[in-house]
């Protein structure tokens, strides 16, 4: 199962792609959890996406494409992947096509996760991420049990830096300038399923596995 998940920031990809990877045993392959990693970490990779990272800009297509390359290729993609963050732009859509040539795969589809702006505020405001970890919670509909801590590793749960209110919405705009048209990009190629991505996560993840596996039963 080959799975890109699409939607704006805030819609719930990372919570859904988690879910679909275990679901279907597949890798999940995350840029932006790579970049917060290598920032973390203080390498030169991190040093040279951080600022654009903070300031909820894209990084640069060569520096994602490569790594995103590098990933697909790897070991751990051998039974299937869900791309949670890319492609972001037409560019890289396209990269994508011809990496999973090169490599003899193919998409199975493209999942868009719908959501209100309103909503994408909300779960900002509400967004907690376990700083060692990275497990996500949300103050409203998925609280740690013990405040602010995680409830796997124990780690200090901390909000995402690019998730404060000016960042978000940057980040929103750049949604719609660059990774909004994939949509139309996707269902073009006729690989694109739409859900309603403002129910609480399990049902999200019950709508997106049926509608995956009610498409890959009709394919050609
Ligand atoms: P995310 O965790 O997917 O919201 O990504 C956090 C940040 O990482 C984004 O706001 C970008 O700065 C950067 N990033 C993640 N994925 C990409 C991508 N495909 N292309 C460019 N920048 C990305």
């Amino acid at each position: 199962m080959n799975l890109v998940l699409l939607g704006p920031p805030g819609s719930g990809k990372g919570t859904q792609a988690k879910a679909l990877a275990e679901r279907f045993g597949i890798a999940h392959i995350s840029p932006g959890d790579m970049f917060r990693r290598e920032v973390k970490a203080g390498t030169e990779l991190g040093r040279l996406v951080e600022t654009a990272m903070a300031k909820g800009e894209l990084v640069d297509d060569s520096v994602t494409i490569k790594l995103m390359e590098k990933s697909l290729s790897s070991k751990e993609c051998d039974s299937g992947f869900v791309l949670d963050g890319f492609p972001r732009n037409l560019a890289q859509a396209e990269a994508l096509d011809e990496i999973l040539a090169k490599l003899g795969k193919r998409l199975d589809c493209a999942v868009n996760l719908e959501v209100t702006e309103e909503a994408i505020l909300e779960r900002a405001r509400n967004r907690r991420v376990c700083s060692v970890c990275g497990a996500p919670y949300n103050l409203a509909s998925h609280p740690p049990a013990v405040a602010g801590k995680c409830d796997r590793c124990g780690g200090e749960l901390v909000a995402r830096a690019d998730d404060a209110e000016e960042t978000v919405i940057e980040r929103c705009r750049v949604y719609h300038k660059y990774s909004e048209p994939l949509v139309e990009y996707y269902a073009n190629k006729g690989e694109l399923v739409t859900v309603d991505g403002c129910r609480p996560p399990a049902e999200v993840t019950s709508a997106v596995v049926s509608a995956v596996l009610k498409r890959q039963a009709v394919k050609p």
